[in-house]
């Protein structure tokens, strides 16, 4: 029985937004203290490193998890590892439960030949590094292609279109790393071909980010009208749902459009399946299957080949959970096996043992749809809470000192804050709102408040930031 009067301890693991609402359901009546882990030395997980730059309204939900983890009930450790710098045992040795909602890092591939030539990547290492991830290596991109082939009709590849046709002046405006802004500014791209292997009834982006495209300076949108003929299957959609017809009004009002001739074009592209990727050492195109739609509304290949030329090609296809060594874990979903949060071993709930966000659900729904997910989780673990065997361990303290023992260089919640710092500065000492900080060893440096590189000016110190970063 869970001894009155004691504080339920619980550890998160992943301060994305899934991390952060649990979080804010835990603490919301008391009672509970919560550890949030990351593997990065800052919080926010996609809302930092997914959420497009040139999308600040959605970046902005910062604030409201920023306040969340700002609470006197939470501390957040970040730059660890769970299942590396602390095993499940470790976690379960110091909390009473273990709320993992790491979300969903792998990328999904297409499992064509030639998808590994050079010049062919995944959308996630793309956005990973237009964002400063620490782990995306800072030269991956050059962007000297002329015709970019995006593939996946989703959000996802909505924004890396919509990054790659963008103005670098625009991108001005961003936190982007300083040495990704001037990739940008160097983009030889002119044609960016967005591809999807069903119709546009099926397209999985939502109309605002669509219609988006639209507003791009100096950019193009073109549509083949070919494409969107709509076959029962789609009209019973379009009827059904309004935003599918949201949708075909947006396509149907740009394939009326002449071309302004402008400097870039974005090409919407429907029913073709990519086959391979063309090249012999670096991708030189695409060879694509038209497809149709069958008796069961399914798409179905139609033998037809076509090719298209391009020097860089993107997939946006989805992205796939990874496993946390000692918890169980479906392949073919990406996801932890559970029910309503709860993990099943063998199909029984684990007292203790809780999901949240994408390694619960798979990668879907907007920000918004983990505070209802999480909140769902944290019903059960606060159901469950009686019957939990307390940690042996119960000193806080216990779990820092084990870290330092390890060498792990924890970034507590101060240090994410003069990370934070850092940057803001960094971004004004080169006329911009902020510049991201990229490289690991310099965002710990810069989580250590006392470093007396942090005082003023300290953006500039050559020993503080790599060159690339200014
Ligand atoms: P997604 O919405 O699942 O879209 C994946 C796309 O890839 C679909 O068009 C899918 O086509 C296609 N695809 C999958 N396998 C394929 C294959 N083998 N060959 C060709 N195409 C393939 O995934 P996502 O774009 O990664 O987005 C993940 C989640 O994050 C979504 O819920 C999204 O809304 C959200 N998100 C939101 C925003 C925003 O709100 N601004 C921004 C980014 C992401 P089929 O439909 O035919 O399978």
């Amino acid at each position: 029985m869970w001894p009155s009067g004691m504080a339920l301890r619980v550890a998160v693991i992943g301060s994305g937004p899934a991390g952060v609402y649990a979080t804010e359901a835990l603490t919301r009546q008391g009672g509970v203290a919560v550890d949030v882990f990351d593997a990065l030395p800052c919080p926010f997980g996609l809302v930092r490193y997914g959420v497009a730059p040139d999308h600040p309204k959605i970046r902005s939900i910062t604030g409201s998890l920023h306040a969340v983890l700002d609470h006197p009930d939470v501390r957040f450790l970040g730059n660890v590892q769970a299942g590396v710098d602390l095993t499940l045992e470790d976690l379960h040795r110091h909390y009473d439960a273990v709320l993992v909602a790491n979300g969903a890092a792998e990328d999904r591939r297409l499992g064509i030949p030639g998808e590994d030539l050079a010049g062919s990547f995944s959308a996630t290492d793309l956005v990973a590094w237009y964002n400063g991830h620490p782990d995306a290596p800072i030269d991956q991109f050059t962007l000297r292609a002329r015709t970019v082939i995006v593939v996946g009709m989703g959000n996802v590849a909505i924004d890396v279109a919509r990054m790659l046709a963008r103005p670098a002046a625009d991108l001005r405006r961003t936190d982007l790393p300083a040495h990704v802004l001037r990739v940008f500014e160097r983009s030889e791209v002119q044609d960016v071909h967005v591809v999807a292997r069903r119709g546009p009834a099926q397209a999985k982006f939502t109309t605002k980010e669509l219609r988006e495209l639209g507003d791009l300076t100096d950019v193009d949108v073109l549509v083949d009208a070919q494409d969107l003929a709509l076959d029962e299957a789609a009209q019973a959609m379009a009827s059904r749902h309004p935003s599918v017809r949201r949708n075909l009004d947006v396509l149907h009002d740009w394939a009326q459009r002449t071309p302004h001739g402008r400097s870039r074009r974005l090409h919407l592209h429907f029913w073709l399946r990519p086959v391979r990727a063309l090249g012999k050492d670096r991708v030189s195109g695409v060879e694509w299957e038209r497809m149709r739609v069958d008796d069961m509304a399914d798409a179905e290949p139609t033998g037809n080949l076509i090719r298209q030329d391009a020097q860089m090609l993107v997939r946006a296809i989805g992205y796939h959970g990874k496993a946390l060594p000692g918890l169980p874990f479906d392949e073919t979903t990406g996801t932890i096996p559970n029910a309503a949060g709860r993990v099943l071993r063998d199909g029984i709930p684990s007292h203790g043992e809780y999901v949240a966000g994408w390694i619960k659900r798979g990668p879907t729904g907007v920000i918004g749809t983990n505070r209802r997910d999480a909140n769902e989780t944290v019903a059960a673990l606060l159901a469950d809470a009686a019957e939990l065997p307390p940690a042996p361990v119960r000193d806080p303290d216990a779990i820092l000192e084990l870290l330092a023992r390890r060498g792990v260089r924890a970034v507590s919640w101060s240090g994410w804050n003069a990370i934070d710092l850092a940057e803001t500065d960094l971004g004004r000492t080169h006329d911009r709102p902020r510049a991201r900080i990229s490289d690991r060893a310099v965002m710990l440096r810069a989580s250590q408040g006392t470093n007396p590189d942090l005082g003023e000016g300290r953006s500039d110190n050559p020993d503080l930031l790599r060159p690339q970063e200014v």
